[in-house]
């Protein structure tokens, strides 16, 4: 079986960027990387991908541009060549829409569209033994017609994103088609296109996005926003606040002892999570002001109500909603429950399970990589779930270029040498490790 210098599971924007940047480290044709992506082609958040929602980062924290502005995959060498670049700037906004960005994105996984196996979910990854030794890593994927595909590597580069975050007393209720998860939001909602009473449950931009969605869906609708915290408050994007998405603020979040890092995430937590953007905020203060002035009661925002219990019923699903305010308990039924809860970065640990007994605790080195145990020669290397460590950054597109530099310098480091290119024209890229 063929051996690759480097897998990567999932084809997001990380493992992307990981893909741009080691086709600019090594010449072409000569680099052996594979991605495995469960998708049957490239999408960002598809779900979520409503008509008015924006980009939360500047684009020049594109794919490749901090790192090297010269490179052909940046932002605004896409905007160029689809003729736009003009036209952009006349915008004068540094936050495009999620459709363009997820364009722009599109448009540099096509080119790497022979690197990437679509339709296929990576289901575990085993050791491949060598005397006392693990050599090799064994990656097996499902394709979208259930046969189980295996493939060697003798590196990795995990870059699956987050996982659905459920709260606790809708799991036992993950069979009811009516309540899901912002992740699956529109292809549900398509569903759920008759759903008279609808809850969106959470208080960060997402449910701030759905909310808005639903309410001008159509006029029979009506929403509730249901959330534990008092009020919405904005994410804090101010510019001395947002040095800390700066990629050199990775290295000292990275240096510090664990209680300080975790201190520092608490402290600006309030930049990411239960935090929308302001112009969001206002938007729904307005409609509810605008529905004030019609005497209407349509649509509640009800605050400081914690969820005691979801049961599925005939005609609805049933919210024990406790106001923690006034000590009120009330039942209400919806026709759906949209979860704006957030994701769990947790993924890597399920898929890397068998490799457990070699990696411990799953402790990650700066440059990314997990730390293992003597004799497991493999590199590792993961993207998206170092938060806890690596900072605030890490779940979001500000240090893509820098730190997939860092990786790919960290894998040629490990003699990810070249050998003299493949007589196919560089279509199959063969980057050797040596050990
Ligand atoms: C709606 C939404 C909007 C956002 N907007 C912004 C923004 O404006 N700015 C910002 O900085 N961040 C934003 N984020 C944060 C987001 O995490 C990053 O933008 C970015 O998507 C991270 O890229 P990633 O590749 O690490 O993860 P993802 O984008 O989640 O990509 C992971 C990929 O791995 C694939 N995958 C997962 N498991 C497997 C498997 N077992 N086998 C094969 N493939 C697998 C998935 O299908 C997916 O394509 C947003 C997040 C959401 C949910």
């Amino acid at each position: 079986m063929h051996i690759h210098g480097v897998i990567g599971i999932g084809f997001g924007p990380s493992n992307l960027a990981l893909a741009v940047a080691l086709q600019e480290a090594v010449p072409a044709g000569r680099l052996d990387a594979l991605f495995i992506e469960r998708q049957p082609s490239f999408a960002w958040h598809p779900d979520m991908l409503l008509g008015s929602a924006r980009m939360q980062v500047s684009f020049l924290k594109d794919l490749a541009t901090l790192r090297n502005p010269a490179s052909r995959f940046t932002f605004l060498n896409y905007l160029h060549g689809k003729r736009r670049l003009q036209d952009f700037i006349n915008l004068k906004t540094f936050y495009p829409s999620r459709h363009e960005f997820n364009d722009y994105l599109k448009w540099a996984a096509e080119q790497f569209a022979e690197r990437c196996a679509y339709g296929e979910e990576v289901i575990e990854v085993l050791p491949e033994e060598q005397g006392d030794e693990v050599a090799l890593l064994r990656i097996r994927s499902r394709t979208a017609d259930g046969r189980i595909q295996e493939r060697l590597a003798r590196n990795l580069v995990l870059g699956v994103g987050g996982a659905a975050s459920i709260p606790e007393c809708f799991i036992p209720l993950r069979e009811d088609g009516r309540i899901f998860h912002s992740s699956t939001y529109l292809r549900n909602a398509a569903r759920h296109g008759a759903a008279r009473r609808i809850a969106v449950v959470g208080a960060g931009q997402s449910a701030a996005e759905l909310f808005l969605d639903l309410a001008r869906r159509d006029a029979h609708t009506r929403v509730d926003l249901i959330t534990r915290a008092r009020t919405i408050k904005p994410s804090d994007d101010s510019p001395f606040v947002n040095e800390i998405f700066n990629p050199e603020y990775t290295d000292f979040v990275f240096s510090r002892p664990a209680p300080e890092r975790a201190a520092l995430l608490e402290e600006f937590m309030h930049t990411n999570y239960a935090a929308p953007d302001l112009a969001l905020i206002e938007e729904i203060f307005r409609l509810f002001y605008e529905q004030k002035v019609a005497d209407g009661t349509r649509h509640r925002f009800l605050r400081r109500h914690e969820i005691d219990a979801a049961r599925s019923e005939e005609g609805g699903v049933a919210l024990d909603l406790h106001d923690l305010d006034s000590g009120e308990r009330v039942r209400c039924r919806y026709d759906a429950v949209v979860l704006a809860t957030g994701y769990r970065r947790d993924l890597h640990r399920s898929l890397l399970a068998p490799l457990s007994p070699h990696l411990g605790d799953f402790a990650v080195e700066r440059d990314y990589r997990l730390q293992a145990a003597p004799g497991f020669r493999p590199g590792i290397f993961v993207q998206g779930c170092c938060e806890p460590t690596h900072g605030l950054s890490d779940t979001l597109l500000s240090v893509l270029a820098v730190r997939t530099q860092e990786i790919s310098q960290a894998l040629l480091a490990r003699g990810a040498l070249t050998q003299p290119a493949a007589a196919d024209g560089g279509k199959r890229l063969r980057l050797l490790a040596s050990h």
